[in-house]
């Protein structure tokens, strides 16, 4: 049977096909597999597709609906908040029995042997793995150009571009009409910067609400999965799925949502609209809080600790990650070299320029001579900065700010220069610092070097505050449409 949906369809679609019995979940995934086909050669977001497994998944909810009439099937879908759905998941989030790589050769060919929570409750409410997604090695990095296997993931809005990074290969999946929805991770802005970049939603919960099980390390104090999908409706959905207290992970809490009747007051944090914001963004931005303003009191306001973002998280982010990638030492996972010495010589071959310069900078930042004076320093900023947020949500409760300074920026533009990428992430940063959520919103494209590029406007809330980004955000989707 011919399936009929949109060019970025919605789970209410995909479901609506099953409700109609116009399409039977094998049809679904086949046709999803065949825009991967028709359109992944470009795109190049897909690592791996997951075949077996999603066939084998889609065959067992056919049998379990064969035979049941509307009002049953009704009923199943109500109970199965995500019946049918097939999704990509990010290269770093473990599978039973699947290949997981976090695109980092010295994982080559490495099998998982468990399931990560946020897999596992997916795939209770039925939806369907069809197929992995590039990213940047180990999740370093902020433009899917830096997988340790070479792949290169293009922006849909604009083949020339990056999709941003690191949840590039997710985002562009979704914004290319490859997948209703996909998780991806956000350490320091892989989940918001790439959303942004290819125009979709995506969302970087607080931190702790999203289980970590089977999610590989990079960050561990920072580190979160997310859902990226068309809009607004599913993200809450398949948040509300994901938000699950779970044993395995100990920062892991049930706290969720806190809401507020009260109306929202939006604050605009002036410290990222200065110098570095590009013209085209800026006027996006200022005409979207003029609209804003004849619904909400919109109030400036003014961060203190805004210039010290950047270095903190990149102090954090490296002693934390070269513990992480400690335990890649060519024994116990992945590839290991077959002539030379075995521990270093694995990690020499095979972790990318990246993954080595975080190592590096972390080792020696957290060194007996140099902790106190950068490691445990930036621990202590990072607190200053939490208080600041603090301070600034009991004036507002919603801050609204770009998400990055510019559009997605061209393919090779930033590669040989690791300052400017870093830079680039001046406006992610601090959130996971305090572990405050942030929701991405597409407002539409600019005109940018000559071409139409999406940009996406971040909303940030304080710890929780998941259910007041939900409603501001549904408010800018109809004030910009
Ligand atoms: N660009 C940031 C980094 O390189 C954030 C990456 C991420 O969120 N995983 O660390």
């Amino acid at each position: 049977m011919a399936i009929n949906l949109p060019i970025n369809p919605t789970i209410f679609d995909i479901q609506n096909l099953y409700l109609s019995k116009q399409a039977t979940v094998t049809e679904v995934v086949d046709y999803f597999y065949a825009q991967i086909e028709l359109k992944d050669k470009a795109i190049k977001s897909v690592v791996r597709l997951n075949t077996d497994l999603a066939f084998r998944l889609a065959s067992d909810l056919d049998k379990y609906i064969l035979d049941k009439n509307d009002a049953e099937i009704k009923k199943i879908l109500g109970q199965k908040k995500l019946f049918g759905i097939p999704f990509a998941m990010k290269d770093n989030i473990l599978v039973s029995d699947e290949i997981v790589t976090g695109q980092s050769q010295i994982l080559d060919g490495y099998k998982a042997v468990y399931s990560s929570d946020v897999y596992s409750l997916l795939v209770n409410q039925g939806a369907i793995l069809i197929a992995q997604t590039n990213m940047d090695e180990f999740a370093f990095g902020s433009s899917t150009e830096f997988s340790g296997f070479g792949q290169i993931t293009h922006n849909p809005a604009d083949i020339d571009r990056v999709p941003g990074g690191t949840s590039g290969g997710s985002a562009a999946m979704v914004a290319s009409g490859q997948v209703p929805f996909a998780i991806g991770t956000d350490t320091g802005g892989s989940i918001r910067q790439p959303a942004s970049f290819c125009g979709i939603y995506g969302i970087r919960p607080t931190y702790g609400t999203v289980s970590r099980w089977g999610i590989m390390a990079s960050t561990s104090s920072f580190d979160q999965a997310g859902p990226l999908a068309n809009n607004l409706a599913d993200i809450q959905l398949i948040l509300d799925i994901l938000q699950q207290k779970s044993l395995r992970d100990q920062t892991s809490t049930d706290i969720k949502n806190l809401n507020s009747d009260k109306k929202p007051i939006i604050g605009i944090p002036i410290n990222y609209f200065g110098k570095g914001l590009s013209a085209e963004v800026r006027d996006l931005f200022e005409n979207t809080i003029e609209k804003l303003r004849e619904k909400y009191e919109v109030r400036n306001i003014s961060m203190k600790t805004t210039e010290y973002a950047l270095s903190v998280y990149y102090i954090l982010q490296t002693v934390e990650a070269s513990a992480n990638l400690e335990r890649y030492d060519g024994v116990r996972y992945g590839k290991q070299v077959t002539n030379g010495p075995l521990f270093s010589g694995s990690r020499d071959s095979y972790f990318g320029d990246e993954s080595k310069r975080r190592i590096m900078l972390g080792t020696y930042t957290s060194s007996a001579g140099y902790y106190d004076a950068y490691y445990n320093k930036a621990c202590q900023v990072r607190e200053l900065i939490r208080r600041d947020f603090e301070r600034v949500f009991e004036e507002v409760d919603v801050l609204l700010m770009p998400t990055s300074p510019f559009p997605a920026f061209k393919i090779g533009q930033n590669s040989n220069d690791p300052m400017a990428m870093y830079l680039a992430d001046i406006m992610t940063v601090s959130h996971p610092i305090a572990k405050i959520p942030g929701l991405i919103v597409p407002l539409g494209n600019v005109s940018f070097e000559g071409a139409s590029l999406p940009v996406g406007a971040q909303l940030v809330s304080k710890e929780f505050g998941e259910e007041i980004l939900f409603k501001v955000g549904e408010e800018l989707a109809k004030i910009i449409n």
